[in-house]
Order: structure tokens, then sequence, then C-alpha cells
């Protein structure tokens, strides 16, 4: 939990109107296929990143939130853990960086993905 976060100014409110929202409703909207398919291709891609990156002492790939307008360092367990639940809720449940971490052990998706599109390269 951040401090950063924005006061909810119906906390301790029993009138909150956002309760509504969570009453008893367990249906989870079925993912548009396209997305689905995005999300499945996104955890391909990052096995290979971690297969390639993490003996390289990378810990992880940056993330840019839009809920915090920011970029957010993510270890590729939660990287996967999210795309996961993406897959399984339509959601994914956090965006929960790294407590302080050292933003030369991560890298953005466009980065990983030259990194690896490169390797494939020198294999030939
Ligand atoms: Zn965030």
């Amino acid at each position: 939990m951040s401090v950063s976060e924005p006061v909810d100014p119906f906390a301790g409110d029993p009138y909150d109107p956002a309760r509504a929202l969570d009453d008893g409703d367990e249906a989870t909207v079925p993912m548009d296929p396209a997305d689905r398919e995005q999300v499945l291709a996104d955890l391909v891609d990052l096995e290979v990143f971690q297969a390639l990156l993490e003996p390289a002492g990378l810990l992880g790939l940056t993330v840019d939130c839009g809920p915090c307008q920011q970029l957010h360092c993510v270890g590729w367990d939660l990287l996967r853990s999210n795309l996961r639940a993406l897959l399984d809720a339509g959601t994914s449940p956090v965006h929960e960086p790294a407590f302080s971490p050292d933003p030369a052990r991560y890298v953005s998706w466009d980065y990983a993905r030259g990194y690896a599109d490169a390797s494939m390269l020198e294999r030939d």
C-alpha cells in the first residue's frame, strides 16, 4: 500500500456508493479474444526475455503504469502472475513495484524485445 494513494473520500462511510459495485458480483467479463491472444503472446515473450536477461543479472521489466503515470520496476515472477491474472479475471490486480528497485537492473519491454530479436539473429 502506497502512501501516495489518494484517500478514499467514502472511507468508513456505510453508504459508500462504490460498495454497490462489489455486491456479490463474482461474474467476470470474458476477455476479448484478441486481447487474450495478446496476453498469451506476452507470456511467451516473457519466458524468452527472462531466459535471456535473467542470466545477465536483470531482475525484471519496467512497466508503464497508467494509474500512477510512472514506470514501475516489476520482477519476472510478478510480471508472469499479473499476466496470468489478466487471463483468469480480465484485470490485472496489482501494480506492485519492487521495493526500492535498482533501475539499472530492469529494462523496458521494447528493450527486451530488441535484445531477444538480436540474439535470435546471432544464432543464425
Ligand atoms: Zn502503479
